[in-house]
């Protein structure tokens, strides 16, 4: 079975502001002049500067994404953004179920599903977070808690097309720790084997399951070389273009 394309995906989080363009515009031209990266790249700025981005970036490779979304197309939600006006800015994903939105908002694996589905009536790709947090590795639950969080986040309409997950260890996360590369593949396998539960063998082995919490160039390739890692969500090292060409061109034609 041929693998998914893989995805390399940067979650700027907070961070940014319109003169961080030239970051955006120097990536994009690292990729135009290396047409042998195997692989899908894509910034995820703050709401504020998508439109700017997506409209700077047509015609080259790079694509936008959008942080969070509402759950629905419109209404009375002061100071939320829908997957719709994120398409309408330009962008073609959304990550949702963030760590950070989970514990900072209180999301549930259910506010999760709703914002996948949400995302993909507008046509945005889903990129779905769960991880675990330390107590719960130290105490031998991460493979349930994971589990637990995939089928409760996992909206009915998702396949290969229009869903990614990303394994996101919480503690792993702007810390500079990372799972053992066993751990790592012990996670993904299961990720895998839940999704083929859920949605068949065939959409399963499509659906692309990036890892994400402390990828920087130096250990991007051990960590994308690991099986059924299909790619990276990046926080820190994706706000640099230099540092994240460091991660992205793990997959560039040697
Ligand atoms: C993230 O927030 O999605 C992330 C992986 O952050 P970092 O790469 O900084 O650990």
């Amino acid at each position: 079975m041929t693998k998914p394309r893989p995805l390399v995906a940067g979650n700027w989080k907070m961070n940014g502001a319109r003169a961080s363009w030239k970051e955006a515009e120097s990536l994009a031209g690292l990729l135009a002049a290396d047409p042998e990266v195997r692989a899908d790249v894509m910034l995820c700025p703050p709401t504020t500067l998508i439109a700017e981005f997506a409209q700077g970036l047509k015609g080259s490779e790079l694509l936008v994404g959008g942080q969070d979304c509402h759950g629905e197309s419109s209404g009375a939600h002061t100071g939320d953004i829908s997957a719709g006006m994120l398409a309408d800015a330009g962008a073609t994903a959304v990550i949702v179920g963030h760590s950070e939105r989970r514990a900072d908002h209180g999301e549930t694996s259910e506010d999760v599903r709703i914002k996948a589905a949400a995302a993909h009536k507008s046509e945005l790709l889903a990129i779905i977070c769960v991880g675990e947090t330390e107590t719960e590795r130290k105490q031998g639950e991460a493979l349930n808690v994971v589990g637990t969080q995939l089928s409760g986040s996992l909206p009915e309409k998702a396949q290969a097309g229009n869903t990614v997950i990303a394994y996101e260890p919480v503690w792993a996360i702007g810390t500079g720790l990372t799972p053992t590369l066993d751990d790592v593949g012990e996670m993904h396998r299961h990720i895998r084997s839940e999704l083929k539960g859920k949605l068949g063998e065939a959409e399963a082995a499509g659906i692309r399951i990036l890892y994400g919490g402390s990828v920087k160039p130096v250990n991007a390739a051990e960590l994308m070389a690991v099986t059924d890692v299909n790619g990276a969500l990046v926080g820190g090292a994706s706000l640099k273009a230099e540092d994240f060409w460091g991660i992205v061109s793990v997959y560039a034609e040697k």
